[in-house]
């Protein structure tokens, strides 16, 4: 499936075309993704990218990274290469190279500077909490500050001393001059540059003061000529504030261009039984509650990626919820859904007993092996068959067995018979116990006329397991993962920490897993190289990057059973 060959439309289209048809922008269509490198990328963020370069692919135009570097003390190159890796799975590709905003820096600050000559802007001596105690409430006019109405030529000044690193962090700012009475709190005179002495990972040690976010981030798209600046619904409010810099900077500008980028803003994802903020993964990651950014059980592309889900079930899931203007939580059932449908269609079928206990066919002769023909994947012919080693001791799950089981129980008990898939139908005969009374041998008879796909082989049992061959089997480990949160919202727990949500049971290990010898030739039909399974009764699973070749880790990806699909019902 190629990136966005379902889209569904959304009203941002409809946005777009009608801007085409007044032929804004010449009829260009460019986007961007405007990560700050602060953390990895997670699901919300998928969303985002899966919108912006979905745009830019449907329109013919393209879309930017963009890395919001502006905060030297959070931002580092692991997360760069991490954010780059994550676009790239998901199947997109940016324009040219990816853009920072510190490649602006100069630029900003000269425009800075133009702000200042024109009296809108000043520097303020003040400290963070005292402009914050100023800034009123929606209805309360705010304070203006005592520096306010300071000269061009001094303000000019300071401007150019904080840039030389003649001040301390905090000792002073730059702000717009706005309107500290206007109903939008964010045109109070807001924060344009702060002193930060801190090396930056691009720039190093050429700054110490840095634009605020709301200041860069406008003219980076402009910079850019970006056409669309698709963002979530809480900068709708920051809107008119970059309209305003970018209008005292046009002004100013020889030409005027014609178009400007133009704003809109869409319902960020929120999913159910999850924390998105990417301050509150940096806490999992960094007090360990997780193994990493990349841990099977964060919300983030690298973990999903590592659990197991593919690039399509992602992009599948972004179009399922689709873009509305009205926040909503999604179940993340829904996502399950998305990858438990891929991963049935091309994942490759094998055998894997993960709570094993022995059986021994008596009647079959000591020493032999049969080698049983079963199919890949039912879904998908072109898959084609592999040959299963069936001999006199296997392995079943413990829990395909009880003794002296209801009537209903389509399994194993003594004197009933199963069938063990792609091979006979047997008879369990006796069982043997250890001292704790836990059974430790199954004894049971075949019957040879009922080889699977044999004429013959029509008598019918109710019930059919899974099963391994002892002496072929290889021995992996399996990792079960479960939901990270045992509460619906951690965010919005009103009672309790998010960590005090965490679900203690989230991660179950596995030593006990038998495996079939044909999964590693198991023809997986998946570009980005994970090789992807579905354990016969089991789930889905994968192979875990930590493996070695005699040390192989699994991790389950999910289970079978889609409680979305019933729901939907
Ligand atoms: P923070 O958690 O620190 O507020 P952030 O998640 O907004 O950060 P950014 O790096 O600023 O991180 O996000 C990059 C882009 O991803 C932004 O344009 C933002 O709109 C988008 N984005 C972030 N979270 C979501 C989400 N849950 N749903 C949709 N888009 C999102
Ligand atoms: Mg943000």
């Amino acid at each position: 499936m190629e990136p966005n060959d379902t889209i569904k439309t959304n009203f941002i289209h409809q946005e777009i075309d009608s801007d085409l048809n007044e032929n804004k922008n010449g009829g260009a269509v460019l986007t961007r993704f405007p990560p700050e490198p602060n953390g990895y990328l997670h699901i919300g963020h998928a969303k985002s990218i899966c919108l912006n370069f979905g745009l830019g692919k449907y329109y013919k135009g393209g879309t930017n990274l963009r890395f919001d570097d502006t905060n030297p003390t959070k931002e580092d190159t692991e997360y760069v290469d991490s954010i780059k890796e994550d676009v790239n799975w998901l199947g997109f590709e940016w324009n040219d190279e990816p853009k920072f905003t510190s490649d602006y820096f100069e630029q900003l600050y000269d425009w800075a500077v133009i702000l200042i000559k024109k009296g809108k802007a000043y520097v303020d001596d003040q400290s963070a909490e005292i402009i914050a105690s100023q800034k009123g409430t929606p209805t309360v006019p705010g304070t203006e500050s005592p520096f306010r109405n300071r000269s061009v030529e001094e303000n000019l000044d300071l401007f150019e001393r904080m840039r030389k690193g003649e001040f301390q962090n905090g000792e002073c700012v730059l702000r717009a001059k706005i309107d500290m009475a206007s109903s939008n709190m964010h045109m109070r005179d807001p924060l344009m540059y702060r002193i930060i002495h801190a090396n930056h990972h691009r720039t190093g040690n050429d700054w110490c003061i840095y634009p605020m976010y709301d200041y860069a981030h406008g003219q980076g798209d402009f910079i850019e000529g970006i056409t669309h600046s698709i963002c979530t619904l809480e900068f709708e409010v920051h809107r008119p504030l970059y309209e305003w810099f970018l209008n005292a900077i046009l002004d100013e500008l020889p030409e005027r261009p014609v178009a400007t980028p133009r704003q809109i803003e869409f319902a960020r994802l929120n999913l159910n039984y999850t924390v998105m903020s990417k301050r509150k993964l940096l806490q999992l990651v960094n007090e360990n509650y997780v193994a990493g950014w990349d841990d099977p059980r964060m919300p983030t592309v690298s973990g999903l990626r590592r659990r197991g889900y593919t690039p399509e079930s992602i992009r599948r899931f972004a179009d399922e919820i689709g873009i509305a203007k009205r926040e909503n939580i999604i179940d993340v059932a829904l996502l399950e859904h998305c990858i438990r449908e891929d991963l049935n269609k091309r994942a490759p079928r094998v055998y894997a007993v993960l709570n094993p206990v022995k059986v021994i066919i008596t009647n079959f002769p000591e020493g032999e092996v049969e080698w049983m023909e079963a199919i890949n994947n039912p879904e998908d012919e072109t898959m084609g068959s592999r040959t299963l080693p069936f001999s006199r001791e296997i392995y079943i799950e413990r829990d395909d067995f009880m003794e002296n089981a209801p009537r209903k129980f389509f399994r194993m008990d003594v004197g009933r018979e199963v069938r063990l898939k792609n091979a006979y139908i047997v008879k369990c005969e006796d069982i043997k116990k250890d001292e704790n009374g836990e059974i430790t041998e199954i004894y049971c008879t075949y019957d040879p006329d009922t080889k699977s796909g044999m004429e013959g082989s029509k008598r019918k049992v109710k019930g059919t397991l899974h099963w391994v061959s002892i002496e072929h089997s290889k021995q992996v480990q399996v990792k079960q993962y479960d939901r990270l949160f045992m509460d619906e919202a951690p965010d919005a727990n009103k009672e309790k920490d998010f960590l005090e949500l965490l679900n203690p049971d989230s991660l179950s290990v596995v030593n006990t897993c038998f495996i079939e010898p044909n999964y590693m030739d198991a023809n997986s039909k998946f570009a980005d190289g994970i090789q992807r399974f579905q354990f016969q009764r089991l789930g889905y699973f994968c192979i875990d990057k930590a493996s070695k070749e005699d040390d192989v880790i699994f991790n389950r990806t999910v289970t079978l059973k889609d409680s979305w699909s019933k729901k939907k019902k």
